[in-house]
């Protein structure tokens, strides 16, 4: 339910309404916009009476909302989240270009990238040390020692990290990141979502192989739920019948989120192509559906990736892609 508040409410009022929801065990969600006041409620809203808020003095509407999503809705907070990672942003108008390679492999190689997609244009450096693969017998990451890595690099260019996280155990290996990623195969690893709710770290939210975006949605819920907004959508790709493509990329998610939620959304071509001839097209796409970023993996040596190498961009491909994107971005930023 959300109550529309009136401009200027009586103060004593307003206290003793928020007390009175409060004894009926309700959770309150407030924002404040630059024209409405809007306070969101949460928890069991069945037992209370609309028509008895509506007449308050201090109300000027009330609503039940039928989605199943509360904190992660637009009609909750109706302007659009900007998430802050470190110097960077996501969101508000603004395009960010989050780079690196799929795992971090060594030293020189994350270094390499790391000043190439800067100077490039990049706002964030990605990098795998947690990795997620679908064969016990393929390259697993470096753990602690590629989150080092990719920490030094980040601070050695100005650019903030993300990276990976795919179980509780590593939180403390990744106390130096400033974003943590949840991958497409821990969308719905709802212990993961709770803890990483009660740390205050920014995470990219990547949707599930085969996610609806309602589910997707029901996700960031739940880190929201435990007191974490900062949280950032990501699509990329999910399964379908074709098999020309590593997934599909769905960019119809790009204008539903937009007018479901007020969080950031970010598109991931390289995961969704999983070939790299079909990457900067799909990027430009990604943009002019009205993206708030892109997340592309970029290598110094593509071929010799220790994973994903069919899908990363050279540092060159990169810089190409970079520039067409803040041209496009700023042809449809105030659509
Ligand atoms: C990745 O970003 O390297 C990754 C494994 O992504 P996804 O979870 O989307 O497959
Ligand atoms: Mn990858």
């Amino acid at each position: 339910m959300i109550v529309i508040l009136k401009k200027d409410p009586d103060k004593a009022q307003l206290e003793a309404f928020e007390q009175w929801l409060l004894d009926k065990d309700l959770q309150i969600h407030k924002s404040t916009g630059s024209s409405e006041t809007i306070w969101g409620l949460i928890g069991d809203t069945t037992r209370v009476d609309e028509e008895l808020i509506a007449a308050l003095d201090i109300v000027s509407s009330v609503r039940r909302i039928q989605e199943p999503y509360k904190k992660a809705n637009r009609k909750f907070h109706p302007e659009d989240t900007v998430v802050k990672v470190g110097n960077a942003q996501i969101g508000g108008g603004s395009l960010a270009m989050i780079a690196g390679p799929c795992s971090v492999e060594s030293e020189e190689q994350i270094m390499t990238v790391a000043k190439a997609v800067k100077e490039a244009g990049a706002t964030m450096l990605r990098g795998g040390a947690f990795k997620p693969r679908t064969s016990p017998y393929s390259f697993q990451g470096l753990h602690e020692e590629g989150i080092r890595l990719l920490k030094q690099a980040g601070d050695s260019v100005g650019l903030p990290i993300v990276s990976e996280i795919m179980d509780v155990t590593q939180l403390d290996a990744c106390a130096d990141v400033d974003m943590l990623q949840i991958g497409a195969r821990n969308m719905q690893n709802f212990e993961l979502l709770k803890e990483l709710g009660k740390c205050n770290k920014p995470i990219l939210l990547k949707r599930g192989l085969s996610a609806t975006y309602q589910e997707l949605l029901m996700s960031a819920e739940y880190i929201m739920a435990e007191g974490n907004p900062n949280v950032v959508l990501c699509e990329r790709g999910i399964r379908t019948y074709e098999t020309y493509t590593r997934n599909t990329l769905d960019l119809s998610i790009t204008p539903a989120l937009r007018s479901k939620t007020h969080l950031p959304i970010i598109i991931d071509p390289s995961h969704a192509a999983g070939r790299v001839d079909m990457v900067p097209d799909l990027s430009y796409a990604a943009v002019a559906s009205g993206a708030d970023g892109l997340i592309l993996e970029v290598h110094n040596n593509p071929q010799r990736a220790l994973s994903d190498a069919a899908q990363q961009l050279t540092p060159e491909g990169f810089q190409k892609v970079c520039k067409k994107c803040f041209a496009i971005k700023e042809i449809v930023k105030d659509n």
